[in-house]
């Protein structure tokens, strides 16, 4: 199993999920299809699937483009009707096949949009391989995705519930490079965080050089992401609550609109 990841537009990413053996490979997000084909060509690879995290134009509006350059068609997954050139829709727990070996499990977490899927890979009949899961724009390195169509316990669901349950050592690749700035919020809620230090010192090196922040693990998102230490209660008492819920929504609405210094 291999993970390439792909810049696009101004701070998105787009991967190549890569199944060694046979060659074959899913593109997930491919909203620049011309890299991801340059990519696929350079490498010797043969692209088989489209997997859409969910409908925003910076994530799927490349898909009608890359299907046009490709000489068969080949199947676009996600789920949300509003994907375009979407043909075969997914829901929780649904399974995609990429190559011979790599078995892709969907996770449905609505929120940022109601049709919102994590793709959750683990290698078919090797167990040590570790695990990936593309988060698109529901969980980024130290935050998370803005409701725009869902609420704080769908959310907390999401992260909680899907996400957190999901083997400790499961590579993140999400959907933005937004790191700096959200673990500088991280600090601003929790001061006394050693990893989100440590966490913000590095990317910041790293982006310095020009170089990517991805991909976290959940263990280290468990460690400094403060969407996912809602139920911490120095975290919970900032917000003069006890309930992990009223803090994801009281969390949610002061990043909003919240700048780092
Ligand atoms: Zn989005």
């Amino acid at each position: 199993m291999n993970v390439i990841p792909i810049e696009a537009l101004s701070d998105n990413y787009m991967y190549l999920l890569v199944d060694e053996k046979t060659k074959h490979c899913a593109a997930v997000d491919p909203v620049e299809p011309d890299k991801i084909l340059d990519h696929v060509k350079k490498l010797n690879l043969k692209l088989t699937k489209i997997l859409t995290t969910h409908h925003h134009w910076d994530h799927a509006d490349g898909n009608p483009k890359l299907l046009e350059k490709l000489e068969e068609k080949i199947p676009v997954y996600g789920g949300d009707d509003r994907i375009p050139a979407l043909s075969n829709k997914i829901g929780q727990d649904d399974v995609i096949q990429v190559g011979d070996c790599l078995n892709v499990k969907c996770i449905f977490t609505p929120c940022h949009t109601t049709g919102h899927i994590c793709y959750y890979v683990t290698h078919l009949n090797d167990p040590s391989v570790t695990p990936i899961v593309f988060t698109g724009d529901t969980l980024f390195l130290s935050g998370c995705g803005r409701f725009f169509e869902g609420n704080s316990e769908q959310m907390f669901d999401n992260l909680m519930n899907k996400l957190a349950r999901l083997p400790k050592e499961t590579k993140v690749y999400c959907g933005h490079e937004y790191s700096v700035s959200n673990l500088k919020y991280a600090l601003h809620v929790d001061p006394t965080n050693e990893a989100a230090k440590q966490k913000l010192e590095w990317a910041i090196e790293q982006r310095e050089k020009n170089e990517r922040t991805i991909p976290s693990t959940l263990e280290e998102e468990l460690s400094y992401n403060p969407f996912m230490r809602i139920n911490m209660e120095n975290i919970q008492a900032k917000y003069k609550t006890n309930d992990p819920i009223s803090c994801m929504t009281e969390m949610r609405k002061e990043k909003d609109t919240w700048k780092p210094s």
